[in-house]
């Protein structure tokens, strides 16, 4: 199995950039490895591309992670998997992304919201990366973390930019997301009592434990939200799946993409002044 490289920026694909073919493809990247599968505790990964943008090496994996082999839930998750590359990796910085359905009226398909906040719904994900470790017998310190500001302010405003630059019509600079454990959809009736009528804006399913792990390591995180359909009874209840995700990967992965790529370029990896590398400690608990 290759080793992992140190590298200080990671971006974690989500259904917002797929089949957008990135990185590959895109003006300025150069790529170092592709399709590399790293051995984690938990497992192998799905493949890794190691790549650099005007000289700033990165490393990404499509779709969280998660493959058909390889699910979201705990245990030996593609969250775990990967977060375990991304900490062996030490890296600092991290961009994330996802389709969402909105559950705000004010929201329409082909809206980005660069979030601030989120509630976690999810029933089967894993919580801690450390205590994870340790009962894969990896000696390691288990780490508390606070959420406040669980968002890097510093990556989200270069998203909101990067989303700007490449012309999404409105972009906005924050938001609640709602975790849906999923695989399946909302009910009307969820949407509106979980979702809509508690001041949620949009709901999607993998943001979780992302958000959690990338603090657990130290990490700055923040992701892009595309919204792709309205949440369901919110308004329009004529859409079909296989129509709306295909008119979305043609239309505005590859916008996401670019977006993505523009606040890559502008990542200043040693830069921790946002302070959100601060908010975790060892716990004193065994
Ligand atoms: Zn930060």
């Amino acid at each position: 199995m290759p080793e992992i490289p140190g590298v200080r920026v990671a971006v974690i694909g989500g259904s917002a950039i797929m089949g957008s073919d990135f990185p590959r493809g895109f003006e300025g990247v150069e790529i170092i490895e592709d399709g590399v599968v790293y051995d984690t505790p938990f497992g192998p990964t799905a493949p890794f591309t190691h790549a650099s943008v005007d000289g700033l090496e990165f490393l990404f994996v499509p779709f969280h992670g998660i493959t058909r082999e390889i699910r979201n839930t705990a245990p030996n998750s593609a969250a775990e998997r990967v977060f375990y590359v991304l900490l062996k990796a030490e890296v600092r910085k991290i961009l994330g992304c996802a389709l969402c359905g909105s559950t705000n009226r004010l929201l329409d398909p082909g809206d980005v919201v660069i979030p601030d906040g989120f509630v976690d719904y999810t029933t089967k994900r894993a919580q801690s990366l450390t205590r994870s470790l340790r009962e894969k017998g990896v000696d390691v310190d288990i780490i508390m973390y606070r959420l406040h500001q669980p968002f890097c302010p510093t990556l989200s405003r270069l998203l909101i930019e990067g989303a700007e630059q490449v012309g999404f019509r409105r972009v906005f600079r924050r938001g609640v997301v709602g975790v849906a454990e999923g695989p399946r959809l909302e009910s009307p009736s969820e949407i509106r009592l979980r979702y809509t009528n508690v001041g949620v804006d949009v709901v999607t399913m993998n943001l979780v434990p992302e958000v959690l792990f990338a603090r657990e390591i130290g990490a700055c995180y923040a992701t892009l939200q595309l919204v792709s359909n309205y949440g369901e009874g919110l308004l329009d209840t004529t859409w079909s799946g296989p129509e709306v995700f295909k008119e979305f990967r043609e239309r505005w992965c590859r916008p996401a993409a670019k977006a993505l790529l523009w606040a890559l370029r502008e990542i200043d990896p040693e830069d921790m002044s946002c302070g959100c590398g601060g908010h975790r400690w060892k716990t004193m608990f065994p």
